[in-house]
């Protein structure tokens, strides 16, 4: 299988090549040149483990991976979730169920596919023969920058790099990062929002200048955002697992259409949920949750993009983005997979700060979507609600995305995609609960647990004694420096 820019038919790269580089020469994304038909394999997929099941689909595209180091990695990177289960379905009622994709190492579901890239980049680098340092730039609205720095920490010939805005994480999320371990890693909060960020780290793998003087000292750039396809592709088994999982335990029936329902940021989950629909998963609606910043909503609905808006901190960060990366992705399929309007609607996006797509286009996206979007005040009453009706513990993305689902799924059977642990998020969980105050992180997962029973998880409990690290904060212009900096140190 080959891949190609989004912005121009010409560049077309391995597997290996396009998970090394993350993002093509041009400014594109790198999309796969078709899709591996599994509508046939469903049968053969709920026979398998999570690990197999990855292992298979994620072969489909990286083919020239070796198909027994490939399942190597998958059974190592998946063992290290709770119960050894990546993608647990929990039934809420009899059509609505909350796919759990927050038991791996850092409690969020960029676990899924950040557990596995280490062996995805490494193992790429070396089939094509790259023989300089990797160092990889990392921006995150929360999540990534925790589970990327996991998932590469003490990784031989690989250094990482992580922004976050400094003003836009929860308190657990920071100090996360902030107390990382391992020697190769760096952490810089960033004066800013996340679109700061994306855009100073997309902007240093444009820099010519930056990767000459990287290469003067043996580094090349490489991405763990949702950008990279490496990112992209491990998402896709979960959508299919959770489908065989139904199945199995006869929840629905052979063939049966369901919905999707995603909390979405960056459009990298959903946009797995997509491919795997392309694929022959047999879903109904893919339905993008957005919180106050509805971008995405609003797109949806009228087919213009417009980032001329005001920008919401809100408390679910990770969706606190106004220019979704991955929606490149999307409007070059929605296009016909026109590399030369998909360019051009990207320059008007980077120019204007906003785009159109023709009303063909827009039935097209109706068909295989839906969105909506939920306030501050909905969240909040989300979390109580659900918790009261089911017991069921939602941490604000999830919740999100339960309200949107309830507003939107029509009476057919939904899977909600829950994309983090309560615990990360526990002043703004506890206070929609039992509308307690409590100022510090730790005080209100303490009360959190005894008003819901629901067990802190060990990963939030250590983190009380955790040293802080990296405590640097800085411009937004300053990000060049620090980074030949820490290529600099030794
Ligand atoms: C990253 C993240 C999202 C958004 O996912 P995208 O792939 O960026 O759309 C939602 N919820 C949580 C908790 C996240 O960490």
């Amino acid at each position: 299988m080959k891949f190609v820019s989004t912005r121009s038919a010409e560049i077309e790269n391995n597997a290996s090549c396009a998970i090394v580089k993350g993002l093509a020469e041009d400014g594109g994304l790198f999309v796969p040149q078709f899709f591996p038909d599994l509508s046939g394999d469903i049968d053969k997929l709920c026979e398998m483990d999570y690990a197999e099941r990855a292992a298979y689909i994620i072969g489909k595209f990286l083919d020239e991976y070796q198909t027994q180091e490939l399942l190597d990695a998958c059974k190592a990177a998946y063992g290290r979730f709770e119960d050894g289960d990546p993608a647990p379905t929990v039934k809420i009622s009899d059509d609505l169920f909350v796919l759990e994709l927050f038991h791996g190492p850092t409690l969020a579901f960029k676990d899924i596919a950040l557990t596995l890239l280490p062996f995805l980049l490494r193992n790429g680098a070396d089939r094509i023969g790259v023989k300089e340092e990797i160092l990889i730039l990392v921006a995150t609205s929360g999540d990534t920058g925790k589970a990327a720095l996991e998932g590469f920490k003490d990784q031989k010939g690989i250094k990482i790099n992580v922004f976050y805005p400094s003003d836009g994480v929860s308190d657990m999320q920071k100090l996360q990062m902030r107390s990382q371990k391992g020697e190769n890693v760096n952490v810089v909060g960033i004066k800013g929002n996340f679109d700061d960020c994306q855009t100073a780290v997309k902007k240093m793998f444009s820099d010519r200048r930056l990767k000459t003087l990287l290469a003067n000292k043996n580094v090349v750039l490489s991405s763990a955002n949702s950008i990279s396809f490496g990112r992209l592709v491990p998402q896709v088994v979960y959508y299919f697992s959770a489908y065989c999982d139904l199945l199995t335990a006869g929840e629905i029936e052979k063939n049966e259409k369901i919905n999707f329902t995603v909390p979405t940021g960056n459009f990298g989950n959903i946009l797995a949920g997509y491919y795997a629909k392309k694929m022959g998963l047999p879903v109904n609606k893919l339905i993008c949750a957005s919180n106050s910043n509805n971008v995405l909503t609003e797109f949806f609905t009228t087919g213009t993009y417009d980032t001329d808006r005001e920008f919401y901190t809100t408390m679910s960060p990770s969706m606190d983005i106004l220019i979704s990366s991955n929606l490149e992705r999307l409007i070059f399929e929605l296009s016909g997979r026109d590399h030369k309007l998909t360019e051009k609607r990207m320059s008007e996006l980077k120019e204007t700060g906003r785009y159109e797509i023709s009303a063909e286009e827009l039935s097209k996206l109706r068909a295989d979507f839906d969105a909506g979007y939920c306030d501050e005040e909905e969240c909040r009453e989300e979390i109580f609600e659900i918790f009261e009706e089911y017991g069921y513990l939602a941490d604000p993305h999830t919740a999100v995305a339960l309200k949107v689902c309830q507003d939107l799924s029509y009476g057919t059977k939904t899977v909600v995609l829950s994309t983090a642990s309560p615990y990360k998020f526990t002043q703004n969980v506890l206070s929609a609960i039992s509308g307690k105050h409590v100022k510090d992180a730790f005080s209100a997962a303490e009360v959190l647990e005894e008003e819901t029973a629901a067990p802190i998880p060990k990963q939030i409990s250590d983190l009380r004694t955790a040293a802080v690290r990296f405590d640097a904060v800085i411009d937004k212009n300053s990000t060049e420096e620090v980074v030949l900096k820490f290529v600099s140190e030794k």
